[in-house]
C-alpha cells in the first residue's frame, strides 16, 4: 500500500480545530507573532511542504511574560484552593483526551513519529492532567509541625511565579502537560516556549485549556527559536525555568538561570543501558529491549542505546538482537506498520551519520546497518544499525546520538557491567534483565540513573523522571515534580 505521506500530513495541519498555523497564545487571545514571524514545516518523508506555524520572536515571550505576570499578581488563580485547580486540571485532562486522535496526528505530522508509536503513547497527556489533578484534590490540609520540645509550625508550599516551560521536538505535547501540569496545579502561570520543529502540539493545550476555563494569562504559548527561548530565560519576570532538551543548551540554560538566582529543573539527554544479566530470559528481554533501544528512530532520551551483555553470552544475543533489529519495518510513518521512520531533519541525518562514521573509525565493527536507506532517497532516513566490538571511550559509546544507532558491549561479570553502565557522563535510564529479581535489584541499585526497568520499560507520571549526573537536575512527574513549582514558606506560630 502507498501511503501519501506529505499530504497526509498536509491534511492534518489543515483541519487544526484553531488559527494554530498563524497565531500565537498570550492572555487568551490568538494573536498574530508581534515579530510576524512565519515558519514553513516539511516532511521528514519527502521533504516537500506540509504547512505552516507561527515564530515568536522576543516581544512575543515579553508579552507572554507579562501577561503571565499579570495574571499571577491580579488574577485568583495562584490564589484558589489546590482542590479547585485540580478541578480545572481535570477539565484540561478531559478536553486532551478528546482532542487525542488529534495530538497523535500532529506528532506524526509534524516530525515523523511512526503513527502506532504516537498512539501508543499520546493518551500520557491527558494521564498527566488527570495525575495532578488527582493529587491536588487532597492537598489542601494545613503542614504542621509539633516539636517535642514544645511548640508548633506551619508549611505552605507557595507558587513559584511565573514559570517558563521550554520543550523539545521530539515527544512535544507530553513533556510539555508534564511541567504544565505541575505549575498548574501549583498556581503558577506558565509561558510555553515549544520548539521550531514540533511548534503546534502547545497551541493544541492552549485550545484545550481555554475550553476547560482556565483564566487568561495563566497559560501562554509562543513557539520559536533557541533566541527566543533565551531571551524568556533572561527574562527578570520570569521566577522558574524548567528545561527540557539537549545537555548542551541545558548548561547554556543552566548558566543564565543562574546569574539572576531562578529556579531552574533541567532534563537533559541520555546514553542508558540495558544490562542482560547471565540468567536472562533472551527472548523476554528483546521484546522490551527491540522497540526501547530505536524507539521512534532513536529520538526519544530514554532509549536504551547500549546493550550490555556477558562474555559468556555474547555471541547468542548479538545475533538474536541483530535479527530482531533487522525486522524492524522502515518506511512511512503514516503506515501503522512502520516501526523506524525518517529523523527530525537533514541536519540530524547528517548528524547520525557523523557518528557512524566516527564509530567506525573507532574500531567498532558495524554489524548491522551503517548507511542511507535506498528506498526512500528524498527522506531524513538513517538505516538502523548495531555496533559490536566497541571501544569503551568511543564516542558512539559516550555521547547521545538521537538515532537508531546501538552499541552492543561486552562484560566480564556483575561489577564489569555495572562500571560500563556507569562510564558515560549521563544518567537517564536504564534497565536490567535476570531471572533472578532480587540480583537485578541489586544490579538496579548501583546504576547510577534517575530511573530503570527489571526485566521491561515503562514510563508513568505518579513516579518521578529525571536524570543523574549530565542528564540534569531536578525530576518530572510525581510529588517532585509538583515540588519543582513551588516555594515552601514556613511560619513559627505562638506558642
Ligand atoms: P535542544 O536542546 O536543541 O532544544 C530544546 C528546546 O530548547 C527547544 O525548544 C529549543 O528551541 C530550546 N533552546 C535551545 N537552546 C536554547 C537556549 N540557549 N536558551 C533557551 N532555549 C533554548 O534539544 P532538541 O533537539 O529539541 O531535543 C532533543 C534533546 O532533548 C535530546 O538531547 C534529548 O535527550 C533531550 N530530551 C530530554 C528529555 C528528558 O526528559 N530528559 C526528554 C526529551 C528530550
Amino acid at each position: 500500500m502507498v501511503f501519501a505521506s506529505s499530504q497526509r500530513s498536509a491534511e492534518v495541519l489543515a483541519a487544526l480545530p484553531g488559527p494554530f498555523q498563524d497565531r500565537v497564545f498570550i492572555d487568551g487571545e490568538w494573536l498574530a507573532p508581534k515579530s510576524g514571524g512565519s515558519q514553513v514545516l516539511v516532511s521528514q518523508f519527502d521533504g516537500r511542504p506540509v504547512g505552516k506555524a507561527p515564530a515568536s520572536g522576543p516581544a512575543d515571550m515579553d508579552a507572554a511574560v507579562l501577561a503571565a505576570r499579570h495574571a499571577f499578581e491580579r488574577g485568583n488563580w495562584s490564589r484558589r484552593s489546590f482542590a479547585e485547580r485540580a478541578q480545572v486540571l481535570a477539565a484540561i485532562a478531559a478536553q486532551l483526551r478528546q482532542h487525542q486522535q488529534l495530538a497523535g496526528d500532529l506528532w506524526t505530522a509534524q516530525v515523523a513519529a511512526p503513527v502506532g508509536f504516537a498512539n501508543y503513547l499520546i493518551g500520557q497527556a491527558a494521564e498527566v492532567f488527570d495525575y495532578y489533578a488527582g493529587l491536588g484534590a487532597s492537598m489542601d490540609q494545613p503542614e504542621l509541625h509539633t516539636f517535642a520540645t514544645g511548640g508548633t509550625a506551619r508549611v505552605w508550599r507557595e507558587p513559584m511565579g511565573v514559570a517558563a516551560i521550554i520543550t523539545p521536538w521530539n515527544a512535544p505535547l507530553i513533556l510539555l502537560c508534564y511541567s504544565a501540569a505541575a505549575a498548574l496545579l501549583a498556581g503558577c502561570s506558565v509561558v510555553s516556549k515549544p520548539s521550531p520543529e514540533s511548534p503546534l502540539d502547545g497551541l493544541l493545550l492552549a485550545h484545550c485549556a481555554q475550553l476547560a476555563g482556565l483564566p487568561p494569562g495563566v497559560l501562554n504559548v509562543v513557539p520559536g527559536d533557541a533566541v527566543a527561548g533565551e531571551h524568556l530565560v533572561r527574562h527578570p519576570e520570569v521566577n522558574k525555568i524548567s528545561f527540557t532538551g539537549s545537555t548542551a543548551a541545558g548548561q547554556r540554560v543552566g548558566m543564565l538561570a543562574a546569574e539572576r538566582v531562578a529556579r531552574c529543573t533541567l532534563e537533559l539527554g541520555g546514553k542508558s543501558a540495558a544490562i542482560l544479566l547471565d540468567d536472562a530470559d533472551l527472548d523476554a528481554a528483546l521484546k522490551h529491549i527491540v522497540p526501547m533501544s530505536m524507539p521512534f528512530s532513536g529520538q526519544i532520551c530514554f532509549a536504551l542505546t547500549r546493550i550490555l551483555v556477558p562474555h559468556s553470552r555474547a555471541g547468542e544475543i548479538l545475533e538474536a538482537y541483530t535479527d530482531a533489529v533487522r525486522a524492524l519495518q522502515v518506511g512511512d510513518p503514516w503506515d501503522p506498520q512502520t516501526q523506524v521512520g525518517p529523523v527530525v531533519s537533514a541536519r540530524q541525518q547528517q548528524r547520525i551519520q557523523g557518528y557512524i562514521q566516527a564509530g567506525k573509525a573507532s574500531g567498532a565493527r558495524v554489524v548491522l546497518g551503517g548507511g542511507a536507506v535506498d528506498a526512500y532517497p528524498h527522506g531524513f532516513f538513517v538505516q538502523p544499525t548495531v555496533f559490536a566490538d566497541v571501544p569503551e571511550d568511543a564516542s558512539i559509546a559516550q555521547e547521545e546520538i538521537f538515532g537508531p544507532v546501538v552499541c552492543v558491549q561486552g562484560y566480564e561479570d556483575d561489577a564489569d557491567a555495572i562500571r560500563i553502565a556507569n562510564s558515560t557522563p549521563y544518567g537517564l535510564n536504564g534497565a536490567v534483565f535476570s531471572a533472578d529479581v532480587e540480583r537485578g535489584l541489586r544490579m538496579v541499585r548501583e546504576v547510577r540513573t534517575g530511573s530503570s526497568g527489571l526485566n521491561l520499560f515503562d514510563v508513568r507520571p505518579e513516579v518521578p523522571t529525571g536524570g543523574f549526573g549530565q542528564s540534569g537536575i531536578g525530576r518530572v512527574g510525581g510529588l517532585e515534580g509538583l515540588r519543582a513549582f513551588q516555594e515552601p514558606k514556613s511560619v513559627y506560630l505562638p506558642r
